[in-house]
């Protein structure tokens, strides 16, 4: 590993690095659990409207939850999950959970128009990623037009089969969203060839959006490409109303962000947006 490698190339140990991997091995322990421990629940963070205040759907997220350590935030524990193959059986849980509970909030009486799920690169290395969703949204009843999946550029790159995959999840009549879009190196001729419905603004193009010109262009360049290619357009990380206010101006109109809420329980998603 490069980080046990001293200045000159050698490799050493300190006690410290020692204790990085003895935290990862029990994390990896810990994690390996979590499910059938019930520590693993989702938050769902609405994306609505700019200009209604409209909800339109949610994203779910997902959270671990573990006695001693506390709440695990997903940066730390998706990439374990992704080295240790676990991802496989959290990403099921996951959309299965996400799928459930739309159907919950749609019996409660509250209608989230449409839910969209992260999916992981390791996600498609099995092969079978479109019968399972197809298999959850048959178990759950969810109309397979109100579930979006999320992949990177990155994802959608180096992924060999991404492309049929994606193209047998569109049969299936699921929607996609390119999450993050702009930090990756997607080609846009490919972008072209995919059945792709939406493009997420990355939130670090949106943080400095009113006073950094480069940022600002970026933004611009993605909202007016998604419109060329007849795509939605939804910011991420949206975090006050001038950053809201310059979106609308430029022909944005969906956001997600710490402005309009941040992500919620689902008793918290009913209370709040119940009418
Ligand atoms: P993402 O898919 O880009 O999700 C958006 C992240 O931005 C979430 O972080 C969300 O809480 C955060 N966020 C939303 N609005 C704001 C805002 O206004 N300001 C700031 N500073 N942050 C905001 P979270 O929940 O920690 O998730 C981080 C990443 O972990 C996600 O990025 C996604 O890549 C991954 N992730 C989360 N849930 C799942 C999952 O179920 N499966 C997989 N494969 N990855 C997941
Ligand atoms: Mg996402
Ligand atoms: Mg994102
Ligand atoms: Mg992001």
């Amino acid at each position: 590993q490069a980080k046990a490698r001293g200045r000159n190339g050698f490799s050493f140990f300190a006690p410290f690095m020692m204790g990085e991997g003895v935290e990862r091995l029990r994390l990896e322990t810990y994690l390996r659990r979590s499910i059938e421990k019930d520590e693993i629940f989702l938050n769902y963070q609405p994306q609505v409207e700019i200009d209604t205040g409209r909800l339109v759907g949610v994203e779910a997220l997902v959270r671990w939850n573990h006695p001693e350590l506390g709440l695990i935030p997903p940066i730390r524990f998706i990439p374990l999950a992704e080295d240790t193959g676990f991802i496989n059986q959290l990403g099921k849980w996951v959309l299965h959970e996400a799928c459930r509970q739309m159907v919950r909030w749609q019996d409660a009486g509250l209608h989230v128009p449409k839910i969209a799920v992260n999916l992981s690169a390791k996600q498609f290395e099995r092969g079978s990623i479109v019968n399972m969703v197809a298999d959850i949204l048959r178990d759950t009843g969810l109309e397979p037009q109100r579930l979006q999946l999320e992949v990177t550029e990155s994802v959608i790159m180096n992924t060999g089969d991404a492309m049929v995959f994606i193209n047998d999840l569109h049969s299936i009549g699921v929607a996609l969203a390119i999450d993050d879009f702009g930090t990756g190196y997607s080609s846009l001729a490919y972008l072209k060839q995919l059945p792709v419905q939406t493009l997420k603004i990355d939130r670090s193009f949106i943080k400095d959006i009113s006073t950094d010109v480069n940022d600002e262009a970026i933004a611009i360049a993605i909202i007016q490409l998604g419109k060329s290619m007849n795509l939605s357009v939804i910011a991420e990380g949206v975090e006050t109303a001038e950053q809201a206010a310059f979106l609308l101006r430029h022909g944005c109109n969906l956001a997600q962000g710490y402005f309009y809420s941040r992500p919620l329980t689902a008793d918290d998603m009913f209370t709040r947006w119940q009418k």
